[in-house]
């Protein structure tokens, strides 16, 4: 048994080595690498802001929807709400390159919803997203937004639901629309729903949009609308397309860029390297030979898997300690100090 086991092992062992001999280092680009200076600068100055916080009263804001968001309990605004509301709430076009948890659907929500226009029903935002999932996401943050606003309707339409309801709640009127691309092109062109007295045209999550195959829909649809429209086009990411899209049709835009909270430190290098669950070990132990190190830390799945990685590498002569919520505080605590004072 441990015979055959030993064979396992050694053809496992000569398989990682050949794969190590021909390891390509694939150095994972970080997208968010490219930060502009300004943003950085933003960063660092963080607790020098921190000290001249900028408030949601002090933006301009309809009183109505300040009040709503007060019950939300929404204080301060992030980064892309400082940025974008002034601009939105002068008529600005946009183009945001934030990711998703950032704020965004307040960063547009809030100054659109403070330039609606009260006394008139016919359809004022449109608002693209992706999925019925976010579309309905939306609708219900701006309805929470607006709740004080009277007289006041969002409509979220989207494919595999009746176009009846939709229909007849169109008809009643909606200030916003949100919709994903394909329903709203199916409205538009049924004379359902009606654009040319559109302000505002917001494009959430542009990027996956166009993963989904919707960017032509989404060009139809900005060609449906009013000339002196504004847009506002939000992405995680800035591929080509998305570029020429903004290029073409958005209005001398202010850009706002996020750095993302999960952004990796440009002096971190990122590898992988693909290996089945039976030479996992093999190769982890190769590379500590291979790769010279001070310290290191090795995150697994569960806690089991923590103890057994620590068992085999102690039996292969590898100092070592498991870390995880089983292990008590005190001695979690001295392990780290101890990883802390190698080097
Ligand atoms: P995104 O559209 O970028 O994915 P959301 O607008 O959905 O992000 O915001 C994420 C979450 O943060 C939501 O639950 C939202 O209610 C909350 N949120 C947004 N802005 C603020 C704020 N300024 N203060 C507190 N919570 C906020």
């Amino acid at each position: 048994m441990s015979k055959s086991l030993d064979n396992i092992n050694e053809q496992a062992i000569e398989d990682v080595i050949n794969k190590l001999q021909n390891f390509e280092e694939t150095v994972v680009k970080n997208e968010e690498s490219d930060i502009e200076p300004e943003e950085l600068n933003e960063e660092q100055t963080k607790s020098e802001e921190q000290e001249n916080l900028v408030l949601f009263s002090d933006l301009g804001l309809d009183e109505d929807v300040l009040r709503a968001i007060k019950d939300l309990g929404f204080e301060t605004p992030s980064p892309i709400q400082e940025r974008s509301i002034g601009p939105l709430l002068d008529g600005h076009d946009i183009l945001g390159q934030a990711q998703t948890g950032t704020g965004k659907t307040a960063a547009f929500g809030l100054p659109l919803l403070s330039r609606v226009d009260r006394k008139a029903t016919h359809t004022q935002i449109l608002i693209l997203a992706p999925t019925r999932e976010l579309a309905i996401q939306v609708a219900e943050a701006c309805q929470s937004f607006a709740k004080y606003i009277p007289h006041f309707n969002v409509l979220p339409i989207y494919g595999g639901a009746s176009y009846e309801v939709q229909v007849k709640a169109l008809n009643k009127g909606a200030q916003v629309v949100v919709g994903t691309p394909g329903r709203v092109m199916d409205m538009i062109k049924r004379g359902k729903l009606k654009l040319d007295k559109l302000s505002s045209l917001v494009l959430d999550e542009a990027d996956e949009m166009l993963r989904m195959g919707f960017i032509e829909d989404v060009e139809w649809i900005i060609e449906q609308c009013p000339e002196d429209r504004q847009i506002a086009l939000f992405s995680a990411t800035m591929p080509d397309v998305i570029k020429r899209v903004a290029k073409q049709y958005l209005n001398s835009p202010i850009e706002v860029k996020i750095a993302s909270k999960t952004t990796t430190a440009t002096t971190v290098r990122q590898r992988y390297w693909l290996v089945s669950g039976l030479h996992k070990i093999d190769a982890l132990t190769r590379l500590l030979e291979v790769e010279p190190y001070d310290a290191l830390i090795i995150f697994t799945r569960t806690k089991t898997e923590a103890e057994e990685l620590t068992n085999r590498l102690l039996a292969r002569g590898h100092s070592c300690e498991a870390l995880h919520g089983d292990i008590p505080q005190k001695i979690r605590e001295k392990t780290i100090e101890r990883l802390k004072m190698v080097n």
